[in-house]
């Protein structure tokens, strides 16, 4: 790693600075912005501290915002279409208040020096403060030479700083994952040992760090520290089942070491989060299911049991209910069976309208992951091909009762019967006729069935109603599960 010796300082980010020292107050470039400059990275965002008071620095500038509770004044730049300069945030010098519940900051306490505040930060490389003025570096803690050795370090005693905020454990590992450095020895020793504060923290807090490794370009970074220092419990219990967890014969490797290949593979491939979680996420369920059976072990319904852990893990971790839903669908239905030569349209019609059509193509990435993270791919990728063409085939298909050419409102005036469910079940065989052969869904055809389905005896309709939507849900999986256990695949 080179460091680039010329700051590039934007220009937006240049005229905040003089207007503070105009008015006499210090002010430097800080934390985050200053380290990823020295390594020639383009910042994320842009963060000052200063001297200055939140109403003094309001003062100052016309367009402002009083952000939160740690003080800090977001100046906007309505002119300029860098994201990253939209806001530059201000914050005054704070000290460390301490977290006295390991879970709320017990407030904000300003300092009057720099020092104070570089002081409070958590790692060397993170306390690097930059005189944009001067173009001169101010770095009390060795934090330059961390960068170049690529060590992460707290600022000073380790045991200290994590006992203040224990979620700096974990920030640790977020920083290991997304600069690929090394953590220092002494701060690791201090993190097996101060491991279970990580309990009093936020839930919230332990997520965005999480979400924060999982979107770096190598999160088993993180997560492999995280496994071997027994730190994974602290994000979910769950994570730890599979540790050290041995499948059967076709895979190399153990659960957890697969789900970890397997998500490296989604970060090198640029997956969105929702992706991301899911492949870390879709064999979370074989410990629960694993059991010996004809000399091997088998994990039947792991991925039905897999959509239920996830949903309790993503709950328990605070995540929105939007991304909740995503990545239970994708764990549910990753197990589509993809024989090409095996499988019908009528199949993949059905395997879309579990999962969506929205998400049809993330499930397809979440295969592409699992099967480079096994070691040695069973599934050609030849067949995936074709899958995928047999998807781009049905993607018109009709897959839902709103797609029907005959409505609810249709089907009353026809068998002149009023509200109620037999209209759900006749449109649900409906939809199943339809899903077995689209060129059924046209108006003649329909019209007749609903005639000869409004004749059929009240509990028949019933009956064949329930069966249609089963089938409708699930005749993919109860196919391929069938075929699985013909052909000893699991
Ligand atoms: P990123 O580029 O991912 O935003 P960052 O270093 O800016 O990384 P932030 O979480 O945005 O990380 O925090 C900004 C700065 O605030 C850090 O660089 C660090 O100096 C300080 N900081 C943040 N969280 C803590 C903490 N829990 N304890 C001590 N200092 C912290
Ligand atoms: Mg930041």
């Amino acid at each position: 790693m080179t460091l680039k010796p010329k700051f590039n300082i934007p220009e937006e980010v240049k005229i905040i600075s003089r207007v503070l020292w105009s008015a006499k107050f210090e002010n430097f470039l800080v934390g985050g912005c200053v380290r990823d400059i020295l390594l020639g990275k383009k910042p994320k965002d842009w963060d000052i501290t200063t001297s200055a008071l939140p109403r003094e620095i309001e003062a100052l500038f016309e367009n402002t915002f009083y952000e939160n509770a740690y003080g800090t004044v977001g100046v906007v730049n309505d002119t300029t279409t860098d994201s990253t300069l939209k806001v530059v945030e201000i914050t005054p010098y704070r000290t460390e208040s301490g977290y006295s519940d390991f879970r709320h900051p017990d407030g904000v306490k300003w300092a009057k020096t720099l020092e104070e505040d570089l002081k409070r930060r958590d790692f060397t490389i993170n306390a690097l403060a930059l005189d944009i003025e001067k173009v001169e570096l101010i770095d009390l803690f060795d934090g330059e030479k961390d960068l170049k050795k690529n060590v992460i370090r707290t600022v000073g005693d380790p045991n200290e700083r994590f006992t203040e905020d224990a979620l700096r454990m974990l920030r640790a590992l977020r920083f290991a994952s997304e600069l690929g450095f090394a953590i220092d020895s002494d701060t690791l020793l201090a993190i097996d040992k101060n491991k279970n504060l990580l309990e009093h923290v936020s839930k919230e807090r332990i997520r965005d760090e999480f979400v924060k490794i999982i979107m770096s370009d190598n999160p088993s970074v993180a997560l492999g520290i995280a496994t071997q220092l027994g730190l994974l419990q602290y994000i979910s219990p769950e994570f730890e089942r599979g540790v050290g967890m041995e499948q059967n014969k076709a895979h190399a490797y153990t659960v957890w070491e697969h789900l970890l290949r397997s998500l490296d593979h989604a970060a090198k491939k640029n997956y969105p989060l929702h992706v991301r979680i899911a492949v870390l996420l879709h064999d979370i369920a074989k410990p629960h299911t694993r059991k010996w059976q004809n000399e091997q072990w088998t994990f039947y319904g792991h991925d039905v049991v897999g959509a239920k852990v996830t949903k309790q893990i993503l709950t328990d971790l605070k995540f929105p209910k939007e991304i909740i839903d995503k990545v239970l669908k994708l764990v549910r239905w990753h197990m589509f069976f993809s024989d090409t030569e095996t499988i019908t349209l009528s199949a993949v019609r059905r395997m879309v309208r579990n999962v969506t059509p929205e998400l049809i193509w993330d499930l397809m990435d979440v295969r592409a992951a699992d099967r480079i993270g096994t070691g040695r791919p069973k599934e050609s990728p030849y067949r995936l091909r074709k899958y995928h063409s047999m998807i781009e085939e049905v993607m018109r298909d009709p897959i839902s009762v709103k797609q029907l050419k005959v409505s609810g409102g249709d089907v009353m005036k026809i068998a002149s019967i009023t509200p109620g469910p037999k209209i759900g079940f006749i449109l649900e065989i409906l939809l199943s006729e339809v899903l077995d052969d689209p060129k059924r869904n046209e108006t003649g055809y329909l019209e007749e069935r609903v005639k000869e389905l409004a004749t059929l005896p009240e509990n028949e309709l019933r009956k064949q109603g329930s069966e249609a939507r089963s089938r409708n849900e699930s005749e993919d999986e109860k196919e391929s599960e069938e075929i699985k256990k013909k052909f000893g695949v699991k």
